[in-house]
């Protein structure tokens, strides 16, 4: 059984007497920035010069430094800057202005598992990475509540970087709901892993293949829009709010029946082997490496990929179908559409 944390595992007044600067100030960054800050904490937010998210930061009443400025005055330093400039912004800006025994925290532990980084002896490393989106992470907070986050230390140079993380993770929420004890590489290749061949790889694929073979068969591309990807969400809440066996309670006899004879033609025993190969090229750094080269390359791969996405039919269905819909609001103020 997995160690759990909650709210009364924690000290606050450990974070509470540190000095924080949060590097980076997007979907997390915000989050545990004003969180933190929310919680009675010295937050400071270190960005680069120019940076489109200064003002955002500014216009919440917290100080914007440069990243450099920032790390000079922290005794905990939060690492939430995209992974692929991470590397960048530790070696040119972080590491020579880091203060003697400050800790790192990061959000995701990409860059400790696959080397990028490679913190000195001296500094407590830490992983705090809530378990949802950033803007749920602070709207959580907010209503009083908490998204659940898995906690690790992958170095502990003061010999208390637990109470440190824990105090962290209750700062931002994260307790209220529940902590989980893990490791970076655990945490970095379960998330990779997830996000790959389940929640937005395999479900992307998933509901472009269904639109496709409704769409090629003369159904309406609106009606199969609903089938095929609007429903998803209600399975998928009812899937969370009580297992797969909660779903399939709930839909008619009908559709758990088809559930159990299609689905295992869908997603076939090769579908399990193809996921084995993703984790492998996971585990052995393939996927990272090809992600990092391509970065440092202007991200050719990755803007293509992206350009074909948002071209699929689906998505022209969407916008036009989602327009008569008053009853879905963007929850994301940051996200337009057809602009991501
Ligand atoms: P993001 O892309 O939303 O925001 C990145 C922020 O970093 C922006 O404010 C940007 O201006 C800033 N930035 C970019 N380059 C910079 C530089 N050179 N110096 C300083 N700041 C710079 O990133 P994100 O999705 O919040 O991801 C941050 C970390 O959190 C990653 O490690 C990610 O894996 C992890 N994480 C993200 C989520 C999520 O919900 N998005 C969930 C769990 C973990
Ligand atoms: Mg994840
Ligand atoms: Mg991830
Ligand atoms: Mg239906
Ligand atoms: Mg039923």
């Amino acid at each position: 059984m997995a160690e759990l944390f909650y709210d009364d595992d924690a000290d606050l007044s450990i974070i509470q007497q540190r000095k924080v600067a949060v590097i980076g100030y997007g979907s997390q960054g915000h989050a545990h920035a004003l969180n933190l800050r929310d919680s009675g904490v010295d937050v400071r937010v270190g960005l680069r010069e120019g940076s489109g998210s200064a003002k955002k930061a500014e216009d919440e009443g917290l100080r914007v430094l440069t990243v450099a400025d920032a790390v000079k005055e922290a005794d905990v330093v939060v690492i939430l800057a995209p992974d692929q400039v991470q590397r960048h912004v530790y070696r040119d800006e972080i590491a020579p202005n880091l203060k003697e025994g400050a800790a790192l925290v990061f959000g995701h532990g990409f860059n400790i598992r696959f080397g990028y980084i490679k913190p000195e002896a001296g500094h407590d490393v830490l992983m705090v990475a809530p378990k949802g989106p950033g803007h749920l992470v602070r709207r959580e907070y907010v209503d009083g509540r908490g998204v659940p986050v898995i906690v690790a230390v992958e170095q502990d140079a003061s010999g208390s970087a637990w109470e440190l993380a824990l105090s962290y993770a209750k700062g931002i929420g994260g307790l209220r709901a529940g902590g989980i004890k893990t490791t970076f590489t655990e945490e970095t290749e379960t998330d990779l892993f997830g996000e790959q061949a389940v929640l937005c790889g395999g479900a992307s694929q998933l509901v472009q293949y269904g639109f496709e073979t409704l769409t090629e068969a003369g159904y309406q591309p609106e009606v199969a829009y609903f089938e095929v990807l609007h429903e998803l969400k209600l399975i998928v809440d009812l899937m969370v709010e009580g297992g797969i066996a909660k779903q399939r309670w709930s839909v008619s006899d009908t559709a758990e029946y088809g559930d159990y004879v299609s689905g295992p033609r869908v997603i076939d025993p090769h579908v399990k082997e193809n996921m084995k190969a993703v984790l492998a090229d996971i585990q052995n750094g393939a996927f990272a490496e090809r992600f990092i080269a391509d970065q440092d390359a202007g991200a050719p791969e990755f803007t293509a990929l992206r350009d074909k996405g948002e071209a699929h039919p689906i998505e022209t269905t969407g916008r036009e179908l989602r327009k008569m819909f008053s009853w879905i609001k963007p929850a994301d103020s940051d996200y337009t559409e057809g602009s991501a």
